[in-house]
């Protein structure tokens, strides 16, 4: 069955999410953005926050946990390898299986399908702001090694919010209220979320085999998991 997800996505606090490659910034931790300079959200990033929320829903609903799976990522010599796969690397594959679904990035667009005619006149799309914090160094046997390091962090001007999409071919539609159950579980985006960086308001529309089906009617099959 073919699936299609739109996401909009509204921050309400900044976020961040690095690519951990050095780039052209002074932060520690920069953000990844376009050639433009515009912050974007990876969908490699979401991918992987909303898969570890699924493997979580997944165990909790299916009671007891049966011992036909030992499926423990993110190591690839414990993961599924088939052809009997565990419901997680159904969704999003593993080492030896692709993934049926892609997480296309989350770029931004304006609340209007109407872009502005200049996105210079937007100054304010590429102000990132730089914040400072402390971490621990909890590799070292000290008691609290502290280290400053600073973060890269953004969140888009009014009138501006982040579109993407989730795209790809399920067997089943508890594969896709799974998919759509993690996806809801993720509130807050990237790293920093203890420190309140992140936290989104999320928008799905969900097409099945080309036809627009409610969500929250999807979320109702999660039952099925636990039959
Ligand atoms: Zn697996």
């Amino acid at each position: 069955m073919q699936v299609e997800i739109e996401l909009s996505a509204t921050l309400e606090t900044p976020f961040s999410i690095g690519t951990g490659a050095m780039a052209d910034s002074v932060a520690d931790k920069p953000l990844v953005k376009d050639a433009a300079g515009r912050p974007f959200i990876p969908g490699s990033s979401l991918k992987g926050q909303v898969r570890h929320k699924c493997e979580r829903i997944i165990r909790a609903l299916v009671v007891p946990w049966p011992g036909r799976w030992r499926c423990e990522a993110p190591y690839p010599d414990r993961m599924c390898r088939g052809p009997d796969l565990c419901p997680i690397c159904r969704i999003f594959g593993s080492p030896w299986h692709p993934a049926p679904i892609t997480f296309n990035n989350l770029t931004l667009t304006t609340i209007v399908e109407e872009p502005p005619r200049d996105w210079e006149q937007l100054r304010s799309v590429r102000a990132t702001d730089i914040r400072l914090g402390v971490g621990i160094n909890r590799s070292r046997n000290v008691t609290a090694e502290e280290l400053l390091y600073s973060t890269e962090t953004y969140v888009p001007p009014l009138a501006l919010i982040y579109r993407g999409r989730i795209w790809g071919t399920l067997e089943e539609r508890r594969e896709v209220a799974l998919l759509l159950a993690g996806l809801r579980s993720v509130v807050a985006l990237g790293g920093g979320r203890s420190r309140g960086l992140g936290w989104w308001r999320l928008e799905i529309a969900v097409k099945l085999d080309g036809q627009p089906v409610s969500v929250y009617e999807l979320l109702q099959e999660l039952d099925q998991w636990s039959s």
